[in-house]
């Protein structure tokens, strides 16, 4: 196995970090070693990876805002998009985004420059990689509402544009398969008042504040909400607020979010959501979904 990695090292520019502590690179700072870990500036060295997939695992991730590593860590390796894809581009009235962008970037561009429908984005602490691969949203707004296609690197190889109607963007999902890399996300845009959008943008970061905890160690929602439900006030009415498993909490602010309160393992967290999808399945005969997702054994 390491001599694949040590293969692909000789082949890349940027360098794989061994036994890298997931921790380091998820919101909820916990979780096992991946492997090998690297954060990758070229379309070349994507290239090189993906080509060994036969021989070793690899996944992509963003910031890690909704993700969590199991102990025993990832058997493969992780990339991460270097700066090289966090460029945010105006061409005639497309808005071409590296998905290395963070959403919150992603947001301050759009109101400098006077684009709306953006807004939604300062609520959103991930990039927009992984906002096109989950959909994300807030505040009625989603990821796919203005995206027109993405750039994708794909399993054969081949980067392709791949347009809105086929990528299946649902609530919190999206048709994009596992091995494949988005690059670039392409939106339509229009312009509007900066006032507007300012004010767009003030009400969403206040309302976050006053009703998510942002500044624990947390994924954000840790499962969807089903058909017709809200899976917070599921939660909530079925007693599991702050609930706790090792040092895993249910949020007492925000009952689908679960927090780290410092030295939570990844599997307090898995074992607490496990509880809280039996809890719910007890009391309201409602199977709840993971929004977030877990890699490793
Ligand atoms: C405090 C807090 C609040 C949150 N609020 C919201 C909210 O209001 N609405 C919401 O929708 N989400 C919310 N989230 C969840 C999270 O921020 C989003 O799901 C976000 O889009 C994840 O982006 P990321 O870059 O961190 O992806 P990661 O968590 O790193 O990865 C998530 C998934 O995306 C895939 N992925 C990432 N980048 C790429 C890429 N370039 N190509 C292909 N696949 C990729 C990964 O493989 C993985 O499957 C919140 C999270 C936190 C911590």
């Amino acid at each position: 196995m390491n001599d694949i990695f040590v293969e692909i090292q000789s082949k890349i520019k940027d360098k794989i970090l061994f036994d890298y502590d997931m921790g380091n690179a998820t919101w909820f700072r916990t979780g096992g070693k991946a492997k090998g870990f690297a954060v990758i500036n070229n379309l070349a060295d994507l290239k090189t990876i993906v080509g060994y997939s036969t021989k070793i695992k690899y996944s992509i991730i963003g910031v890690g805002s909704n993700l969590l590593v199991r102990d025993k860590g990832y058997n493969g390796l992780i990339i991460k998009l270097g700066k090289n894809f966090n460029k945010i581009k105006i061409n005639k009235n497309i808005l071409s985004v590296g998905a290395g962008v963070l959403d919150l970037n992603l947001a301050k561009f759009a109101l400098k420059n006077s684009i709306k429908d953006f807004e939604f984005f300062t609520g959103i602490p991930g990039t927009i990689g992984g906002a096109v691969k989950m959909n994300a949203g807030c505040y009625g707004y989603q990821t796919s509402d203005n995206l027109n296609r993405i750039l994708l690197l794909n399993s054969k190889r081949e980067v392709q544009y791949i347009y809105l109607k086929d990528l299946n963007l649902k609530y919190r999902s999206s048709s994009i398969e596992k091995n494949s890399i988005i690059l670039q996300a392409d939106f339509n845009f229009e312009y509007s008042s900066y006032d507007e959008i300012l004010k767009k943008n003030i009400y969403i970061k206040s309302k976050r504040k006053e009703t998510q905890p942002i500044k624990e160690k947390t994924s954000g929602s840790t499962f969807k909400n089903p058909p017709d439900s809200y899976a917070a006030e599921l939660i909530e009415k079925a007693g599991c607020k702050g609930m706790q498993v090792g040092d895993a909490t249910v949020s007492y602010k925000h009952s689908n979010f679960i927090i780290n309160n410092g030295n939570a393992s990844a599997s307090d967290i898995e074992n607490l959501g496990k509880k809280v999808i039996n809890r719910v399945k007890e009391v309201h005969g409602i199977e709840l979904e993971w929004e977030i997702k877990i890699l490793g054994k």
